[in-house]
């Protein structure tokens, strides 16, 4: 069986430190360079035909910079780098186009774009730092330029100006830190198996990728194992699906118990279940995992005035002895599990290695 691929959500939210993913920051870095370079050509035609040649200047090289860049920014690993370069340029740039003299007033509109592209492109906490000094500096801009502030329509002017960028900063602000607890929400709900609070399907598939990519850049071992309860259908058919569903959470709540920190636990579907045991080599795994058979083997569930026992049967698949890909431990996992099913439950099966059971408890 081909495993399918999972997103690592979580991972790949908290690695961008924006509201975007790498991936759309870098899409969104391509447009903006395209954009700027093309308007900065157009800029610099007009400065030709005003006569301002050192701007015209100025802005023919910068605009040759951004078009080259459209090409790099899709690789490159410093994509922070980059996209600080550009948003402390570019709002120099706006700055300088309001200090010049004879400054058009339309020039001061760009302070407002100025918290829309900081927050965008580098999320709230970074995007506050950079737009407050550059939007702090186009405010006293304005200010020098509208002269003798004693007049009252030059107030008004002044007022509309920092109002609405006032404005304009607290509602972004706001307004990504709403969407940032509504994305948090929707990853964990995402990743999380709404019955038994573990980790899902898709989530551990994730974490074992990550864990399969670390462990090969550390060097060290780790276990996959697979879990399915046995006889589970006897437990509906006998005490109701509510009954199932309470040994589907005192299952999931043993397992996060007994497990170490850096181990980690997922339902997998149905009433199967996965582990990744960080730092261990066979017999370390085969040890933990026949403890752990033992400790659900021997726990009782109260259920109204029964008394639910339950077994479990595991395989177990180390990396790199018994398969080097994901794909492979679980092909090698699942063939243990169902080698210890086929010798009567309550079971701990490795590759290689005779089936381990307390037949006595198992039925
Ligand atoms: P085996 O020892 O061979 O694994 O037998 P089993 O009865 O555990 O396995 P089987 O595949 O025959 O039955 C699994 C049952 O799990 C059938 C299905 O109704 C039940 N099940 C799957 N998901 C849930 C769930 O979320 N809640 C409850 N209560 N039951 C579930
Ligand atoms: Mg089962
Ligand atoms: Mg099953």
């Amino acid at each position: 069986m081909k495993t399918p691929h999972h997103p690592d959500l979580g991972a790949s939210l908290r690695d961008s430190r924006s509201g975007l993913r790498d991936s759309h920051r870098r899409s969104l870095m391509r447009l903006l360079f395209i954009a700027t370079g093309s308007a900065l050509l157009v800029f610099a035609c007009l400065q030709l035909i005003s006569g301002v040649y050192w701007l015209a200047g100025l802005e023919l090289l910068a605009s040759g910079v951004l078009l080259a860049g459209t090409r790099r920014i899709d690789r490159t690993p410093h994509l922070q780098w980059w996209i600080y370069s550009y948003l402390v340029a570019l709002f120099s740039f706006f700055l300088m186009i309001m200090l010049v003299p004879d400054a058009s007033v339309a020039a001061f509109v760009w302070v407002l774009m100025m918290p829309v592209l900081a927050y965008l492109l580098l999320g709230k906490r970074e995007g506050l730092w950079l737009s407050l000094p550059f939007m702090t500096a186009g405010g006293i801009s304005y200010y020098l330029y509208l002269g003798t502030v004693g007049d009252a329509r030059i107030m008004i002017d002044l007022l509309n100006m920092v109002l609405c960028g006032v404005l304009m900063l607290v509602f972004i602000h706001l307004y990504e830190n709403r969407r940032e607890e509504a994305e948090e929400k929707l990853v964990t709900i995402a990743q999380t198996d709404a019955l038994t609070g573990l980790g899902n399907r898709g989530s551990f598939q994730a974490i074992l990728n990550r864990t399969l990519a670390e462990c090969r850049r550390s060097r060290t071992g780790f276990a996959l194992v697979l879990m399915d309860i046995d006889y589970f259908k006897q437990v509906n058919d006998t005490l109701g699906h509510e009954a199932g569903d309470q040994v589907l959470r005192h299952i999931g709540d043993c397992l996060t118990e007994r497990l170490r920190a850096t181990d980690s636990v997922g339902r997998l579907g149905g009433e199967e279940f996965g582990l990744i045991l960080r730092d261990v080599h066979g017999d370390d795994a085969f040890e933990l995992i026949d403890e752990l058979r033992e400790c659900i083997a021997g726990s009782e569930l109260s259920y109204g005035a029964s008394t639910v026992r339950i077994t479990a049967s595991f395989g177990i698949a180390c990396w790199p002895a018994d398969g080097a890909t994901v794909d492979d431990l679980f092909r090698a996992a699942d063939h243990c599990l169902y080698r210890g099913k086929h010798s009567g439950r309550n079971t701990v099966a490795r590759p290689g290695s005779p089936v381990v059971h307390n037949s006595a408890l198992a039925g």
